[in-house]
């Protein structure tokens, strides 16, 4: 079949107790709904298939695991949902009570580990914003040793997990996120390689590479991430995607789908703020954005910055173009 670049995403297992917070995650993350109205969610009671894979980069499925799940019953096929996983993300609510759900993360870790040895397992250690910032640093050493004692125990020391605070009312949800799809991009080092070489050819100071939809970045340069800078860039694609709804035509990915509307290939922006810092943002492809911060200085030639950006641009075609070649390859797909 035709080779789409970024077509083979990398898969993502939501699990958690019911009301732990996984369907607001997913709606905040994917589906840009405003934390409050979370509050008013149906709670989710069975696989959800978020079907997410024309508009974002990224492809995952949500699994409830309140008490009575079974995970060896036939009607779960979990050798089809484990072994086609790239990370498992164990949602806990720190807010409540979180005995049961360490032991349903110990099951959960311990059979999907039996079938796939190449999961990845992230702890969200969710709902962090009620707590204070001491009672976070406690809940999360309380967690961290609970979780790997009991797989010490059941002799199942070689499972590594990782552990993330979080909450849909600020941006650390975004940025735990951005981590876990990071470790499932084979070409994170070529992608970072790619975005030093930019920034320094184009006097930029800080450059990510967005999933437009998520507000994810699946890769930035080798400089230190600022939460205030990765915040602001979060807030220039929420602008200009807003402006291309408003001024271009309605359905901004119904558009994207046909190619044919405001925002697509040659879309592009810059946003000069009173602090003398310039934002840039290009569109790479169906799901990808480069956004930019750099001093005002920085971009007196335009032309240069929409040049190298047009290199990147090929480079990252190519980049996606190979892994797909490579996937087809070891699945046996034509080519
Ligand atoms: P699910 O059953 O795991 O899908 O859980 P829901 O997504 O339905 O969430 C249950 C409740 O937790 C809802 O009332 C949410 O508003 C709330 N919630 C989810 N995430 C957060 C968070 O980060 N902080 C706080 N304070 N509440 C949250």
């Amino acid at each position: 079949g035709p080779v789409n670049p970024g077509e083979e995403k990398p898969r993502i297992l939501l699990m958690g107790l019911r009301r732990s917070g996984k369907s607001s995650i997913q709606k905040v993350v994917f589906h840009k709904v405003s934390p409050n109205e979370t509050l008013f969610l149906e709670s989710t009671n069975k696989i959800v298939k978020d079907d997410i894979s024309n508009s974002s980069f990224v492809q995952f499925q949500i699994w409830d695991i309140p008490g009575q799940i079974d995970f060896f019953d036939a009607a779960f096929d979990s050798e089809y949902i484990f072994g086609g996983c790239g990370a498992l993300i164990f949602v806990i609510d720190a807010q409540d009570d979180y005995m049961e759900a360490l032991s349903r993360l110990q099951m959960a870790v311990t059979r999907a580990h039996k079938i796939n040895e190449s999961i990845k397992f992230e702890v969200f250690i969710h709902k962090v914003d009620g707590l204070s910032d001491d009672n976070k640093i406690e809940t999360q050493r309380d967690i961290l040793q609970r979780a790997t004692d009991e797989l010490n125990d059941a002799g199942m020391d070689n499972i590594h997990l990782s552990f993330h605070l979080t909450s849909i009312y600020d941006h650390s949800i975004f940025e735990a996120f951005s981590k876990v799809v990071q470790k499932l991009i084979p070409q994170l080092a070529v992608l970072e390689n790619l975005l030093d070489i930019v920034i320094s050819n184009s006097k930029i100071e800080k450059a990510f590479l967005f999933d437009v939809v998520s507000k994810i970045y699946i890769a930035t340069d080798s400089s230190p991430v600022d939460m205030q800078c990765y915040e602001l860039c979060c807030d220039m694609i929420d602008v200009v995607i807003d402006m291309s709804c408003i001024y271009g035509v309605r359905d901004i990915f119904l558009s994207r789908a046909r190619d044919d509307g405001a925002f697509d290939n040659e879309s592009a922006s810059f946003i000069k703020l009173n602090s003398g810092t310039v934002l840039f943002l290009r569109e790479v492809n169906k799901h990808l954005a480069l956004v930019c911060i750099l001093r005002e200085d920085g971009c007196e030639n335009r032309g240069i910055i929409q040049y190298n950006f047009k290199c990147f641009r090929a480079a990252i075609q190519e980049v996606f173009v190979a892994r797909n070649k490579q996937a087809n390859k070891s699945t046996g797909h034509p080519q």
